[in-house]
């Protein structure tokens, strides 16, 4: 094997005495270090840092960055991420300098502004979701889905009847039995059928007096919607269990249905994906947690509440879980989905999730001749293919994903959800055209040729990548700590 061409590391590029810094001159009586900072705490040999001029430090990170996969770069089908693209105009918003530049401990008073928004987001999650009232604070789907259960697992203490057990269907989201386990509950499983919903029969199995509730993923992660939700509702309601639904992929359902309107409890949304806030590769997300009725007196303190034109904290919610963030969830993030939300109204949010429907089951349509559809049932924004029959050629599902990159696209979600062999979840989202579309399919398509004609091009991908195929589990396995001293 070849040694793979990489670009030099900063310390690589590093001179002793270049400076990346010019500084005005001194113009102040200066003072020795010693002056200011106990001997004991000042370090005895310099810090190994890199010396490098301004340009190049830029030029360093401009070449790594064009190394890099994103979003504004190309289509990014990743199941269940909703990597849509980004408006930018959340970024102009966000960066305004009364939001931007706002602190947390600046007294209600002089922040008006952001109160306001974060009342009216609430609100807005509200009428979105069908739902009674919203927390804003939780930093994440799983965040979100932890809250959720907290406050099941409140509601059942303040009946006087702790319950043990929540019930997770196989083709929920994998954060789900996580978060469950977190919360300190058992995680029943129950089946789906062959149509890939729930199945209701196993359900009944497992209904009984110590189930708190069930965390539904509505469209589940085939991207089938749970048409059956009205008779699950009824048999948990029967034995006072409460109705959780995973709602971060909410861009199939905007304007179409609501959860409150199927009798939901708790919902959590993925403002990262379906109001576009940026995320994959660690920008921070948001999963405010919208509740019914019976949910409300333990959501999370503070909440924004108004009174006559002001707004302002009140923490007075005696049966609150408590806070699950520090000050009020990661505020940034609420602007931009305000934006996105503000932008659209509600003709465009309903919009969104008719383009959504509309891409994914146009790019199924195309795919489904050539790659094997376990359930064969419409799709919402997402729909899950298997490599079962490429796998019998001698080519897994991880190479095709290789192959993909070759062609220039993000690999989908694969060997996702577990319930499908060889699975490769797509999200095509709202945001991308015909012509994209078309583009991976082809490439999708090429891809099933290939393997009957050249397999060991798709067996060595990527080729054109700025590293070649990596070794998925050495970098965990033999971790390489590299410094000099
Ligand atoms: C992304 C996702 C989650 C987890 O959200 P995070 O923000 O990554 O914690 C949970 N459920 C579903 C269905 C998802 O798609």
């Amino acid at each position: 094997m070849n040694t793979p061409k990489y670009d030099k590391l900063i310390f690589e590029i590093s001179k002793s005495g270049r400076k990346g810094y010019t500084l005005p001159p001194n113009d102040v009586p200066s003072k020795q270090i010693t002056d200011l900072i106990p001997e004991k705490h000042l370090r005895r040999t310099p810090a190994n840092l890199p010396e490098i001029s301004e340009n190049e430090v830029v030029r360093h990170y401009v070449n790594i960055s064009t190394k890099n996969y994103h979003i504004d770069k190309g289509f990014y089908p990743l199941g269940s991420c909703t990597m849509k693209y980004n408006p930018k105009v959340n970024e102009v918003t966000s960066s305004m300098p009364g939001f931007r530049n706002a602190h947390p401990h600046t007294p209600e008073e002089f922040s008006q502004g952001a109160l306001e928004l974060m009342y009216r987001l609430a609100d807005m999650l509200n009428e979105i979701t069908g739902l009674k009232a919203t927390s804003l604070q939780p930093a994440a789907g799983a965040q979100g889905e932890l809250t959720g259960l907290l406050m099941i697992r409140a509601y059942h203490d303040k009946q006087g009847k702790p319950r043990k057990k929540i019930i997770v269907p196989d083709s929920a989201h994998g954060t789900n039995p996580a978060s469950v386990t977190i919360a300190g509950y058992e995680s029943v499983n129950v089946k789906s059928n062959d149509k890939g919903t729930v199945d209701l029969d196993d359900l009944a199995r497992v209904i009984d007096e110590d189930v708190a509730g069930i965390m539904l993923t509505n469209p589940n992660t085939l991207g089938i919607f749970e048409e059956q939700i009205v008779q699950i509702e009824r048999m948990l309601r029967d034995v006072g269990a409460l109705l959780y639904m995973d709602g971060a992929n909410l861009n199939a359902l905007l304007g179409i249905t609501r959860p409150g309107d199927m009798g939901i409890d708790c919902v959590h949304i993925n403002l990262h994906k379906t109001f576009s806030t940026p995320h994959g590769g660690g920008g921070p997300g948001a999963g405010p947690v919208a509740v019914s009725e019976r949910l409300e007196p333990f959501l999370p303190a503070p909440r924004v509440v108004k009174d006559g034109e002001r707004y302002r904290f009140n923490y007075d919610f005696p049966d609150s879980i408590g806070k699950v963030h520090t000050f009020f969830g990661n505020f940034g993030m609420l602007v931009r989905a305000y934006t996105y939300i503000c932008m659209h109204g509600p003709e465009g949010l309903r919009g969104i999730s008719e383009n959504a429907i509309i891409n994914a089951n146009y790019l199924l349509s195309k795919l489904r001749d050539n790659y094997e559809l376990k359930y064969d049932a419409p799709v919402m924004h997402e729909f899950v293919l298997s490599g079962s029959r490429q796998k019998a050629m001698g080519v897994r599902t991880m190479d095709i994903a290789k192959r993909l990159l070759d062609y220039g696209f993000h690999a989908p979600t694969i060997y996702f959800p577990l319930i499908v062999r060889e699975a490769l979840m797509i999200e095509p989202t709202e945001t991308e055209t015909k012509e994209t579309l078309d583009a991976f399919a082809d490439a999708l398509i090429k891809i099933n040729e290939e393997i009957k004609t050249k397999k060991d091009v798709v067996l060595n991908a990527p080729q054109t990548t700025p590293v070649k195929r990596l070794d998925d589990v050495k970098a965990a396995k033999e971790i390489n700590v590299c410094y000099t001293e």
